[in-house]
């Protein structure tokens, strides 16, 4: 997978290096050697991922991130900071200022792909789910956006049968998160499927193969959407390498920084956040792009797209695909006399009614106003015809409770029966025709069911 990679920095060689090394990858990479040019690039080229140093005159790499952290335009690129030898105190403030990741200088190769092709990863992911979000909002079904998410009270599982390893690791996390311990490994493969932010694996433990564990984690469906951080020896470059195949999202040398992983665990979990945050709002927003707010029902949107399918395959020879158009009697009326609220009520009490008295192969939906539609597959007209009566007797004949119960209302429907025919109907001419014949009941004095001609 390749990407394009800011690289900033005010000493030209450090640029010119990593630029070797990233474009040697096949990575596209582009350079700037101050803040202000990188905010600049950082909007125009929309890079996947930046490193940035963080000493730098004028403004320094943390103001960098921070910036680019305040701005919804990128606030989703991962930075990467890269810091000097002894930089613990730099990691503390590349937290705050909100950085994915961090690079010790001198950068090690194998630890820079690492860093470059674990945040690749995330970065495709990220841009999936913006993208859907976008289409989402522009069909006006996304209200809220991504908010900033911030990275404690997780839940982490630490993997390793080292104990005083697996505790150390634990006392670190503990001050903001609540890190358990499992050193069994089948059980820790069910512990992951448990609501987990963050697997931390021991991948030389040595009752079992911390590598293969990961792997699990990775590819299970119920588990994949866990980060995994591996504990690695340094000097073990094979397993170093296997886990970046494997696909762990951070590596963490021994011997283990408390700081250093205190960051790391941080940014997974604020990582984790934020793809979930983005997670949730699609699944909302894909609810409510097929539902009807007022009534539950399924809304046109979703209505079409199954019409659509139904439509085709009566088409090519399979069964026929009956609709009812229903239209409520003098709706108006019941707005005019008592009411928008009354009005809505008789709406949702007759979505019941629609609901409750169709099959459960029956599609009924909101098809707007006071306008409903029941796609029945594989139907004919007199079947349709049938549950349409049987619909439109239901409704005359018992009357609609509204003010919350206090009334009733008797309600009245017209119904417009239509099935598909032949090679060339299409979903629009069948509806064109059952509006066609929902006209003709109306104008024949309401309260009844009319089969169009057609079909
Ligand atoms: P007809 O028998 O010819 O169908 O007469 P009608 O009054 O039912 O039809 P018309 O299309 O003239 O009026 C439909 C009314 O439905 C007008 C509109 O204000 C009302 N309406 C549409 N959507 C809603 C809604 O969500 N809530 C309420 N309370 N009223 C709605
Ligand atoms: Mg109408
Ligand atoms: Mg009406």
């Amino acid at each position: 997978m390749s990407a394009k990679i800011l690289v900033v920095d005010d000493i030209e060689a450090n640029v010119r290096l990593l630029e070797a090394k990233l474009s040697a990858e096949y990575y596209d990479v582009i350079t700037a050697s101050d803040g202000p040019t990188a905010l600049a690039m950082a909007a125009s080229e929309r890079p996947d991922i930046i490193l940035l140093d963080i000493m730098m005159p004028g403004m320094d790499g943390f103001q960098v991130c921070r910036r680019l952290k305040d701005d919804a335009e990128t606030r989703h690129i991962p930075v990467v900071l890269v810091t000097a030898l002894d930089g613990r105190s730099d990691r503390v403030a590349g937290l705050e200022a909100a950085a994915d990741d961090f690079l010790t200088k001198p950068i090690e190769d194998l630890m820079l792909m690492a860093r470059v092709r674990s945040l690749t990863r995330l970065k495709a992911v990220i841009d999936e789910l913006r993208q859907r979000e976008a289409s989402g909002r522009r069909l006006g079904v996304i209200a809220g956006g991504v908010t900033r998410m911030g990275g404690s009270g997780g839940r982490i599982l630490i993997i390793d049968d080292h104990e005083r390893q697996a505790q150390r690791i634990c006392s670190e996390p503990a001050i903001e998160h609540r890190p358990f311990i499992e050193a069994d490994s089948e059980k820790a493969l069910i512990a992951a499927q448990g609501p987990v932010d963050l697997v931390i694996v021991n991948a030389s433990a040595r009752g079992f193969d911390g590598l293969r564990i990961a792997a699990h984690i990775r590819s299970e469906v119920s588990t994949r959407n866990a980060p995994v951080l591996a504990i690695v020896d340094a000097d073990e470059r094979a397993r170093v390498v296997k886990a970046l195949e494997i696909g762990v999202n951070d590596i963490l040398a021994k011997p283990i920084d408390p700081g250093e992983l205190a960051a790391r665990v941080r940014t997974q979990i604020r990582r984790k956040r934020y793809t979930d945050n983005l997670r949730d709002n699609l699944d909302q927003s894909l609810e409510l792009a097929v539902t009807d707010q007022l009534t539950g029902l399924h809304n046109r949107r979703y209505m079409s797209s199954r019409l659509e399918a139904l439509v085709r395959r009566a088409a090519h020879g399979g069964e026929p695909t009956s609709v009812l158009l229903v239209d409520i009697d003098h709706f108006k009326k019941v707005n005019d006399t008592h009411g928008h609220m009354v009005g809505d009520e008789v709406l949702r009490e007759f979505a019941g009614l629609l609901a409750s008295n169709v099959r459960a192969a029956d599609l009924p939906v909101r098809y707007g106003g006071e306008e409903f539609v029941v796609v029945m597959p594989e139907t004919r007209t007199e079947e349709a015809q049938r549950i349409a009566e049987r619909l439109r007797m239901h409704a005359a004949g018992s009357p609609f409770r509204v003010n919350g119960g206090a009334e009733f209302l008797t309600v009245t429907i017209s119904i417009g029966v239509a099935t598909s025919v032949g090679p060339e109907d299409s979903p629009g001419e069948l509806l064109r025709r059952a509006d066609e014949a929902v006209y003709l009941a109306k104008s024949r004095g309401r309260n009844q069911v009319i089969a169009s001609a057609a079909a």
